[in-house]
């Protein structure tokens, strides 16, 4: 296969982690034959230093060209004190508004070296594989009116959504639901919100077309309970997007390793944005120490959601899980009896992970 993919490594951490997601994208691309076409372009802070924009022309129009992008993360101290509309993160905000990416999906996995580190109990989080499905461009943070009267004694903000924009999301959360285990939590306030009791309409109606996929509805202050009392019972959520916000950020830390976790943002056709939930990690930045296992999980995110690629996907998975059994973590993480590396070691040690599977494979295949 051949695909297009834009780099934006952004500001503070974001190039090094990159480094991670070229390096896997080469394995890859060697070991199963296909070719990764790969530009690099400025967002963030960056940006706004060479082209005195968070979100230059050149790099929208690239993105729109290509079928996946990898962002690192943007902002830090330097750009604290700019004006409004041109701060790094506005690079971010608008390229996935440019690219109508209204779909947020955000995995968090328990990895078994590493649920000791969770503050649940380890028997809570250990096998726990949770997939949040989120609306991003609707709801409460987008509705017209919103904003304060003139006495500034009143304010108001408006949660809309149309059909349209809650079965395309409905549907992503089924697609999700399909590749894996065929469970689906549609989450809502139904008892409380006219927006809520057309979201499990469309729940119930789409439902019908994925007879291999079980639906359950639950309430978002109870879901909220049980993703801390009982989480593995949760497989793929999908819901809107102040809910999503909220749930995504309490599951983000079930497994205690914000560095290990990574995101996608999609639209119906594929295009994608994958990138690690972390910001830029200003204080670690250019120490050689940040933890590039979200970055490279996303990377195998895009292999999955934008390009279909499910083995090459979980070949990476399994190339960081296995090194993470062996003992070897950045130093953020905490992996009782391990051994500590630097960003450059652990990219090492995944690239080689991947690639003794690639010989292996070369082994078996010449006994068959
Ligand atoms: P942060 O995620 O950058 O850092 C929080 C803490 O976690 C820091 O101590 C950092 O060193 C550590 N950390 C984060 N990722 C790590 C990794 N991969 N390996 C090892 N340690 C890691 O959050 P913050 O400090 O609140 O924000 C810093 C900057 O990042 C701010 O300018 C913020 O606006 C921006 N930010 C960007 C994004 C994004 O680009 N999507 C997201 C969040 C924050």
């Amino acid at each position: 296969m051949r695909k297009q993919v834009i780099l934006l490594p952004g500001d503070g951490v974001g190039r090094e982690i990159m480094e991670g997601a070229k390096a896997v994208l080469n394995t890859i691309a060697g070991e199963y034959n296909h070719e990764f076409i790969v530009h690099e372009h400025a967002i963030g802070g960056d940006a706004i230093d060479r082209y005195d924009t968070p979100l230059p022309e050149q790099t929208v129009k690239a993105c729109e060209n290509a079928d996946a992008i990898l962002l690192g993360a943007v902002g830090g101290p330097k750009w604290d004190g700019m004006p409004a509309g041109k701060r790094p993160e506005k690079g971010l905000l608008g390229i996935r508004k440019s690219l109508g990416l209204f779909a947020n999906l955000r995995p968090v996995q328990g990895f078994g070296p590493l649920v000791h580190a969770s503050p649940l109990k380890t028997e809570l989080v250990d096998g726990c594989d949770i997939l949040i499905v989120r609306e991003l461009t609707g709801g409460l943070y987008f509705g017209k009116p919103s904003g304060r009267s003139a006495d500034g004694e009143e304010v108001v903000d408006t949660l809309r959504y149309t059909r349209k924009e809650i079965e395309r999301i409905v549907e992503k959360g089924f697609e999700a639901a399909q590749m894996r285990s065929g469970k689906l939590t549609s989450v809502d306030k139904a008892n409380v919100l006219e927006s809520s009791r057309m979201w499990r309409e469309v729940v119930e109606e789409k439902a019908k077309d994925y007879p291999d996929v079980t639906v359950e509805h639950q309430l978002v202050d109870s879901a909220a309970m049980k993703l801390i009392t009982n989480p593995k019972q949760f497989d793929v959520i999908v819901t809107e997007n102040l809910f999503g916000d909220i749930l995504s950020d309490e599951a983000s830390v079930l497994t205690g390793s914000l560095g290990m976790l990574p995101s996608a943002s999609l639209r119906t056709d594929g295009v994608g944005l994958y990138e690690p939930v972390h910001g830029s990690a200003p204080d670690i930045a250019g120490e050689g120490v940040v933890n590039p296992l979200g970055m490279i999980l996303s990377t195998a995110m895009m292999l999955k959601y934008s390009f279909g690629m499910e083995e090459e996907a979980a070949e990476i998975e399994r190339a960081v899980k296995e090194c993470l059994e062996d003992g070897y973590h950045t130093r953020d993480l905490d992996v009782q009896g391990g051994k500590v590396v630097g960003t450059d070691e652990m990219i090492k040690r995944i690239v080689e992970n991947l690639s003794t599977k690639s010989i292996s494979n070369a082994i078996c295949s010449s006994y068959m």
